[in-house]
Protein backbone atom coordinates (compact mmCIF):
# COMPACT_ATOMS: atom_id res chain seq x y z
CA UNK A 1 0.00 0.00 0.00
CA UNK A 2 3.08 2.25 1.16
CA UNK A 3 4.48 1.48 -2.35
CA UNK A 4 1.20 2.17 -4.00
CA UNK A 5 1.36 5.65 -2.32
CA UNK A 6 4.41 6.34 -3.37
CA UNK A 7 4.68 5.45 -6.78
CA UNK A 8 1.40 7.78 -7.26
CA UNK A 9 2.82 10.58 -5.87
CA UNK A 10 5.46 10.54 -7.89
CA UNK A 11 3.20 10.36 -10.73
CA UNK A 12 1.15 13.25 -9.73
CA UNK A 13 5.03 15.14 -9.47
CA UNK A 14 6.11 13.84 -13.04
CA UNK A 15 2.80 15.16 -14.44
CA UNK A 16 3.73 18.70 -14.08
CA UNK A 17 7.25 18.16 -15.01
CA UNK A 18 6.46 16.55 -18.41
CA UNK A 19 8.64 19.43 -19.87
CA UNK A 20 12.20 17.97 -19.30
CA UNK A 21 11.75 15.85 -21.39
CA UNK A 22 12.43 19.32 -23.87
CA UNK A 23 15.82 17.48 -23.52
CA UNK A 24 15.95 14.53 -25.29
CA UNK A 25 13.67 16.46 -27.89
CA UNK A 26 16.40 19.39 -28.22
CA UNK A 27 18.71 16.22 -29.02
CA UNK A 28 16.91 15.13 -31.71
CA UNK A 29 16.37 18.68 -33.47
CA UNK A 30 20.05 18.85 -33.23
CA UNK A 31 20.51 16.03 -35.30
CA UNK A 32 17.96 17.48 -37.60
CA UNK A 33 19.64 20.55 -37.89
CA UNK A 34 23.08 19.03 -38.36
CA UNK A 35 21.62 16.90 -41.34
CA UNK A 36 20.29 19.35 -42.89
CA UNK A 37 23.28 22.17 -42.45
CA UNK A 38 25.28 19.31 -44.41
CA UNK A 39 23.02 19.04 -46.92
CA UNK A 40 23.63 22.45 -47.72
CA UNK A 41 27.47 22.68 -47.53
CA UNK A 42 27.30 19.23 -49.79
CA UNK A 43 24.99 20.90 -52.24
CA UNK A 44 26.84 24.65 -52.23
CA UNK A 45 29.96 22.09 -53.32
CA UNK A 46 28.03 20.37 -55.94
CA UNK A 47 28.45 17.02 -54.36
CA UNK A 48 25.27 15.80 -54.38
CA UNK A 49 26.09 11.68 -53.51
CA UNK A 50 25.17 11.29 -49.77
CA UNK A 51 22.33 13.76 -49.68
CA UNK A 52 19.52 10.76 -49.59
CA UNK A 53 21.25 9.81 -46.34
CA UNK A 54 21.14 13.10 -44.81
CA UNK A 55 17.46 13.02 -45.84
CA UNK A 56 16.71 9.65 -44.02
CA UNK A 57 18.99 10.95 -41.18
CA UNK A 58 17.37 14.02 -40.68
CA UNK A 59 13.09 12.10 -41.41
CA UNK A 60 14.21 9.73 -38.70
CA UNK A 61 14.92 12.34 -36.37
CA UNK A 62 11.75 14.39 -37.03
CA UNK A 63 9.77 11.21 -36.94
CA UNK A 64 10.99 10.22 -33.31
CA UNK A 65 10.62 13.96 -32.42
CA UNK A 66 7.13 13.62 -33.16
CA UNK A 67 6.53 10.25 -31.23
CA UNK A 68 8.55 11.81 -28.36
CA UNK A 69 5.76 14.90 -28.26
CA UNK A 70 2.91 12.73 -29.49
CA UNK A 71 3.32 10.55 -26.04
CA UNK A 72 4.46 12.77 -23.83
CA UNK A 73 1.10 14.80 -24.22
CA UNK A 74 -0.49 11.63 -24.18
CA UNK A 75 1.40 11.42 -20.83
CA UNK A 76 0.81 15.21 -19.63
CA UNK A 77 -3.46 15.48 -20.96
CA UNK A 78 -4.14 12.32 -18.91
CA UNK A 79 -7.69 12.07 -20.39
CA UNK A 80 -10.01 11.02 -18.11
CA UNK A 81 -10.80 6.96 -18.21
CA UNK A 82 -14.03 5.71 -19.87
CA UNK A 83 -14.22 2.49 -18.39
CA UNK A 84 -16.88 0.66 -20.06
CA UNK A 85 -17.19 -3.45 -20.13
CA UNK A 86 -14.85 -4.98 -21.95
CA UNK A 87 -14.20 -8.43 -23.34
CA UNK A 88 -10.54 -8.27 -23.68
CA UNK A 89 -10.54 -11.56 -25.81
CA UNK A 90 -12.16 -9.46 -29.15
CA UNK A 91 -10.23 -6.05 -27.90
CA UNK A 92 -7.42 -8.62 -28.22
CA UNK A 93 -8.39 -10.29 -31.56
CA UNK A 94 -8.97 -6.66 -33.17
CA UNK A 95 -5.49 -5.71 -33.09
CA UNK A 96 -3.91 -9.02 -34.45
CA UNK A 97 -2.79 -6.81 -37.27
CA UNK A 98 -1.56 -4.39 -35.52
CA UNK A 99 0.28 -6.13 -33.46
CA UNK A 100 1.66 -8.69 -36.68
CA UNK A 101 3.13 -5.04 -38.27
CA UNK A 102 4.90 -4.01 -35.22
CA UNK A 103 6.65 -7.32 -34.70
CA UNK A 104 9.39 -8.79 -36.93
CA UNK A 105 9.29 -11.79 -39.01
CA UNK A 106 11.22 -13.37 -36.30
CA UNK A 107 9.34 -13.04 -33.41
CA UNK A 108 6.37 -15.83 -32.53
CA UNK A 109 3.03 -13.82 -31.77
CA UNK A 110 1.35 -16.25 -29.50
CA UNK A 111 -2.09 -15.50 -27.81
CA UNK A 112 -3.34 -18.02 -25.29
CA UNK A 113 -6.77 -16.78 -24.88
CA UNK A 114 -9.25 -18.21 -21.91
CA UNK A 115 -12.21 -18.93 -23.66
CA UNK A 116 -14.85 -18.03 -21.11
CA UNK A 117 -12.81 -14.82 -19.98
CA UNK A 118 -15.36 -12.33 -17.49
CA UNK A 119 -15.70 -9.02 -19.27
CA UNK A 120 -13.89 -6.59 -17.52
CA UNK A 121 -14.53 -2.76 -16.68
CA UNK A 122 -11.78 -0.67 -18.32
CA UNK A 123 -11.07 2.18 -20.68
CA UNK A 124 -10.90 0.03 -24.04
CA UNK A 125 -8.73 2.82 -25.90
CA UNK A 126 -6.44 2.71 -23.02
CA UNK A 127 -5.85 -1.02 -22.58
CA UNK A 128 -5.23 -1.32 -26.50
CA UNK A 129 -2.91 1.52 -25.90
CA UNK A 130 -1.30 -0.64 -22.62
CA UNK A 131 -0.89 -4.06 -24.82
CA UNK A 132 0.75 -2.21 -27.94
CA UNK A 133 3.39 -0.72 -25.21
CA UNK A 134 4.27 -4.09 -24.39
CA UNK A 135 4.24 -6.02 -27.19
CA UNK A 136 6.64 -2.99 -28.36
CA UNK A 137 8.95 -3.44 -25.06
CA UNK A 138 8.79 -7.34 -25.77
CA UNK A 139 10.11 -6.73 -29.38
CA UNK A 140 12.95 -4.42 -28.09
CA UNK A 141 13.72 -7.12 -25.83
CA UNK A 142 14.20 -9.78 -28.33
CA UNK A 143 16.40 -8.62 -31.26
CA UNK A 144 17.51 -11.62 -32.70
CA UNK A 145 13.62 -12.96 -32.50
CA UNK A 146 11.84 -15.30 -29.88
CA UNK A 147 8.06 -15.78 -28.71
CA UNK A 148 6.12 -13.39 -27.68
CA UNK A 149 2.52 -14.27 -25.65
CA UNK A 150 -0.11 -12.46 -24.89
CA UNK A 151 -1.80 -14.55 -22.50
CA UNK A 152 -5.50 -13.80 -20.73
CA UNK A 153 -7.19 -15.44 -17.95
CA UNK A 154 -9.83 -15.28 -14.80
CA UNK A 155 -8.42 -14.68 -11.38
CA UNK A 156 -9.92 -14.89 -8.03
CA UNK A 157 -8.28 -13.30 -4.42
CA UNK A 158 -9.39 -14.75 -1.66
CA UNK A 159 -9.07 -12.79 2.08
CA UNK A 160 -7.31 -15.19 3.96
CA UNK A 161 -9.46 -14.53 7.20
CA UNK A 162 -12.53 -16.60 7.23
CA UNK A 163 -14.38 -14.18 8.68
CA UNK A 164 -13.78 -11.61 5.44
CA UNK A 165 -14.17 -14.27 2.87
CA UNK A 166 -17.69 -15.21 5.16
CA UNK A 167 -18.60 -11.38 4.29
CA UNK A 168 -17.76 -12.08 0.33
CA UNK A 169 -14.55 -10.57 0.48
CA UNK A 170 -13.32 -11.91 -2.56
CA UNK A 171 -11.83 -9.89 -5.41
CA UNK A 172 -12.22 -11.22 -8.95
CA UNK A 173 -10.10 -10.04 -11.77
CA UNK A 174 -8.96 -10.23 -15.23
CA UNK A 175 -5.43 -11.05 -15.92
CA UNK A 176 -3.39 -10.02 -19.43
CA UNK A 177 -0.32 -10.72 -19.23
CA UNK A 178 2.78 -10.05 -21.91
CA UNK A 179 5.71 -12.16 -22.08
CA UNK A 180 8.89 -12.48 -24.30
CA UNK A 181 12.13 -15.04 -23.78
CA UNK A 182 14.19 -11.42 -24.82
CA UNK A 183 17.01 -10.07 -22.53
CA UNK A 184 15.11 -9.88 -19.35
CA UNK A 185 15.58 -7.15 -16.24
CA UNK A 186 18.31 -7.32 -13.36
CA UNK A 187 16.39 -6.65 -9.96
CA UNK A 188 17.63 -3.21 -10.48
CA UNK A 189 15.79 -2.40 -13.20
CA UNK A 190 12.66 -3.75 -12.41
CA UNK A 191 12.57 -1.96 -9.39
CA UNK A 192 12.65 1.38 -11.11
CA UNK A 193 10.61 0.38 -14.49
CA UNK A 194 7.61 1.58 -13.73
CA UNK A 195 9.24 5.05 -12.78
CA UNK A 196 8.15 7.85 -15.33
CA UNK A 197 11.19 9.13 -17.80
CA UNK A 198 13.07 5.76 -16.74
CA UNK A 199 14.75 4.16 -19.93
CA UNK A 200 17.35 2.52 -20.66
CA UNK A 201 17.24 2.87 -24.64
CA UNK A 202 19.41 4.60 -26.50
CA UNK A 203 18.27 8.21 -26.96
CA UNK A 204 14.95 9.12 -28.95
CA UNK A 205 14.11 5.35 -28.75
CA UNK A 206 12.74 5.07 -25.05
CA UNK A 207 10.72 8.10 -23.52
CA UNK A 208 10.64 5.56 -20.22
CA UNK A 209 6.75 6.54 -20.28
CA UNK A 210 5.31 3.40 -21.53
CA UNK A 211 5.11 1.01 -18.37
CA UNK A 212 4.38 4.30 -15.87
CA UNK A 213 1.38 5.12 -17.92
CA UNK A 214 0.75 1.46 -17.74
CA UNK A 215 0.99 1.44 -14.11
CA UNK A 216 -1.02 4.68 -13.99
CA UNK A 217 -4.11 3.34 -15.75
CA UNK A 218 -4.10 -0.51 -13.86
CA UNK A 219 -4.34 1.54 -10.90
CA UNK A 220 -6.85 3.92 -11.80
CA UNK A 221 -8.58 1.05 -13.18
CA UNK A 222 -8.40 -0.48 -9.67
CA UNK A 223 -6.44 -3.25 -10.90
CA UNK A 224 -2.66 -3.82 -10.78
CA UNK A 225 0.26 -3.88 -13.02
CA UNK A 226 3.01 -6.48 -11.99
CA UNK A 227 6.35 -7.21 -13.84
CA UNK A 228 8.66 -10.38 -13.28
CA UNK A 229 11.64 -10.91 -15.32
CA UNK A 230 14.56 -13.13 -14.91
CA UNK A 231 17.93 -12.26 -16.82
CA UNK A 232 18.52 -13.82 -19.86
CA UNK A 233 15.39 -15.77 -20.01
CA UNK A 234 12.79 -12.84 -20.42
CA UNK A 235 10.27 -10.72 -19.02
CA UNK A 236 6.31 -11.38 -18.47
CA UNK A 237 4.45 -7.98 -17.57
CA UNK A 238 0.64 -8.48 -15.88
CA UNK A 239 -1.93 -6.19 -15.73
CA UNK A 240 -4.98 -7.20 -13.81
CA UNK A 241 -8.19 -5.45 -14.13
CA UNK A 242 -11.24 -5.73 -12.25
CA UNK A 243 -13.96 -8.02 -13.27
CA UNK A 244 -17.57 -6.39 -13.90
CA UNK A 245 -19.92 -7.48 -11.79
CA UNK A 246 -22.56 -7.33 -13.34
CA UNK A 247 -22.53 -10.19 -15.93
CA UNK A 248 -21.31 -13.52 -14.78
CA UNK A 249 -20.25 -16.62 -16.96
CA UNK A 250 -18.90 -19.93 -15.95
CA UNK A 251 -14.67 -20.16 -15.80
CA UNK A 252 -13.14 -22.88 -18.30
CA UNK A 253 -9.06 -23.28 -18.19
CA UNK A 254 -7.35 -21.45 -20.59
CA UNK A 255 -6.48 -23.17 -23.83
CA UNK A 256 -4.08 -21.97 -26.38
CA UNK A 257 -6.31 -20.97 -29.65
CA UNK A 258 -2.77 -20.32 -31.24
CA UNK A 259 0.01 -18.46 -33.62
CA UNK A 260 -1.10 -15.45 -35.17
CA UNK A 261 -0.89 -15.93 -39.13
CA UNK A 262 0.82 -13.48 -40.07
CA UNK A 263 -0.46 -11.67 -42.89
P1 LIG B 1 10.80 2.76 -22.76
O1 LIG B 1 10.33 1.50 -23.47
O2 LIG B 1 10.47 4.00 -23.54
O3 LIG B 1 12.23 2.70 -22.31
P2 LIG B 1 9.12 1.85 -20.57
O4 LIG B 1 8.56 2.60 -19.40
O5 LIG B 1 8.13 1.10 -21.40
O6 LIG B 1 9.92 2.91 -21.42
O7 LIG B 1 10.23 0.82 -20.06
C1 LIG B 1 11.23 1.25 -19.16
C2 LIG B 1 12.43 0.32 -19.22
O8 LIG B 1 12.06 -0.97 -18.70
C3 LIG B 1 12.97 0.03 -20.61
O9 LIG B 1 13.85 1.05 -21.05
C4 LIG B 1 13.68 -1.30 -20.40
O10 LIG B 1 14.95 -1.12 -19.77
C5 LIG B 1 12.80 -1.98 -19.37
N1 LIG B 1 11.87 -2.92 -20.01
C6 LIG B 1 10.54 -2.71 -20.23
N2 LIG B 1 9.98 -3.79 -20.80
C7 LIG B 1 10.97 -4.71 -20.95
C8 LIG B 1 11.04 -6.07 -21.47
N3 LIG B 1 9.95 -6.67 -21.96
N4 LIG B 1 12.24 -6.71 -21.43
C9 LIG B 1 13.34 -6.11 -20.93
N5 LIG B 1 13.34 -4.84 -20.42
C10 LIG B 1 12.18 -4.16 -20.44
Amino acid sequence: MGEDLRQSQKMEAVGQLTGGIAHDFNNLLTGIVGSLDLMQTRMRQGRTENLQRYIETAMASANRAAALTHRLLAFARRQPLDPKPTDVNALIGGMSDLLRRTTSEAIELRVLSEPALWPTLCDPHQLENAILNLVINARDAMPNGGVLTIATTNGRHEAKDPDLRNLGLTSEYVCISVSDTGTGMPPEVVARAFDPFFTTKPLGQGTGLGLSMIYGFARQSEGQAHIESVVGRGTTVTIRLPRNAASHVEVAPATEIGELPRG
